[in-house]
């Protein structure tokens, strides 16, 4: 099983190195869930520690099948630089982002968030 796991972290690795993040970059520049063209805007980039809730992993989950385009800020890492951009350019599906808000709205944040 923990050979199972390194092979998937290994070539998950090489679809991130040989693709780019999802959110970043794309190919072809259609969503490949609603076959709509994507639009680059830029989003804030969020730098810290972030601590995911088992509510923001289903989402994630629910994001890569469902919504994989609707990425609204993005992770700078823990380190923040005297420099640090404020904003990074993604691709966006205005359907995705449509999508992810009819989610959020089926399924609300709990008010206990469980780890
Ligand atoms: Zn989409």
């Amino acid at each position: 099983m923990k050979r199972l796991a390194t092979v998937l972290i290994f070539v998950w690795g090489a679809v991130l190195a040989f693709t780019g993040c999802s959110a970043t970059k794309s190919a072809n520049k259609i969503c490949a869930v609603h076959q709509v063209p994507l639009q680059k805007k830029k989003v804030p980039i969020i730098y810290g520690m972030p601590m995911w809730s088992n509510y923001d992993r289903k989402m994630m989950e629910e994001a890569a099948r469902s919504f994989p385009h609707s990425t609204v800020q993005a992770e700078g890492g823990c380190m923040v630089m005297k420099n640090a951009p404020k904003q990074v350019a993604v691709w966006q599906c205005t359907n995705c982002l449509q999508a992810k808000a009819e989610w959020v709205k089926q399924h609300p944040r709990p008010e206990k968030e469980t780890f």
